[in-house]
């Protein structure tokens, strides 16, 4: 650690030193150059930092948690599990999700691995990771597309307000979230997610018309605000239709309820994991009567 710090000062006054003779027709070049050397300083000084630190912070204790949980990932499936999808990938479904921590594939799928694409971004966008959307669809032939929005999104809400201190990365991830100011609630998420089915719907155009490609558009809600269980996957758009009662009648909808197995579904003639016949099981929650919606903090 010492020889670190020393580094760091000797950068330090070396970077300081070249500037104090800076001469009035340094180059940008040259400056860039001494810019660098700080920077390299400082990010020697901060790797060299104590394991106090680290643990001050709660980083320790979350990484063995998450490492516990690895191990015993590991365990459960054992390398039967793994062997299906270790060299290649054949997703059933493209999914565009927030980066929210509330949202996450199990929500939608018992056994996600190798079924689901995910792209995550503050507000489940196209335009903040078209790249990632393109390769779902175009290289790994997704036959759905999957936008899924939630509730209480903090992205939305900052979208709806004033945004122009956050950070200029953070403004340009906003800025294409495009809903009326003063409005953070369900119908900005909504509008959010048809949004995203649109310019989807732009964009992969020739495999909707010929019928290689569905774009959904859905709500997770995961604090019980649409009343009908905390946890619920609501469709609210498919390929440009938003009329609930129209979505209803369409193929696509019909047996949702239903419990399916889940192996019928898969694209892959093979190489495909068998899930436990009771994660095949995909049942709606029992309705509820309306229950009170839950406040919960809001996030991305
Ligand atoms: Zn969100």
């Amino acid at each position: 650690m010492k020889q670190s710090v020393c580094r760091f000062l000797f950068g330090l006054l070396f970077a300081l030193s070249a500037q104090a003779a800076e001469p009035p027709e340094m180059s940008e070049v040259e400056k860039e150059r001494i810019r660098m050397i700080v920077k390299e300083a400082i990010r020697e000084y901060a790797a060299s930092l104590n394991d106090k630190q680290q643990q001050s912070s709660g980083a320790k204790e979350i990484l063995r948690e998450i490492s516990q949980s690895n191990r015993a990932f590991m365990s459960k499936n054992g390398p039967a599990h793994f062997s299906h999808f270790a060299d290649s990938q054949h997703p059933r479904a493209t999914v565009v999700t927030c980066s929210d921590s509330r949202v996450h594939s199990h929500a939608l799928d018992s056994t996600p691995d190798g079924d689901l694409f995910m792209v995550r971004n503050i507000g489940n966008q196209i335009a903040t990771a078209e790249g990632s959307v393109e390769y779902g669809v175009h290289h790994l032939h997704t036959p759905l597309l999957l936008i899924v929005g939630h509730v209480a999104c903090g992205a939305i809400k900052a979208a709806s307000g004033d945004y122009s201190k956050e950070s200029p990365n953070i403004q340009r991830e906003l800025d294409t979230i495009q809903i009326p100011k003063g409005d953070s609630g369900l119908a900005s998420v909504k509008l959010n997610i048809n949004n995203q089915v649109r310019l989807a719907m732009g964009k992969f155009e020739q495999e909707v018309i010929n019928g290689k490609l569905t774009v959904v558009g859905a709500v997770y809600d995961f604090n019980n605000e649409m009343r009908q269980g905390p946890g619920k996957l609501h469709i609210v758009n498919v390929n440009g239709e938003t009329n609930p009662v129209k979505i209803t009648k369409l193929d696509l909808m019909q047996g949702l309820d239903a419990p399916a197995a889940k192996t019928a579904l898969r694209r892959a003639p093979t190489a495909r994991k068998a899930a436990p016949a009771k994660a095949e099981e995909e049942t709606d929650p029992p309705e509820k009567p309306a229950d009170k919606p839950v406040k919960h903090k809001e996030g991305h």
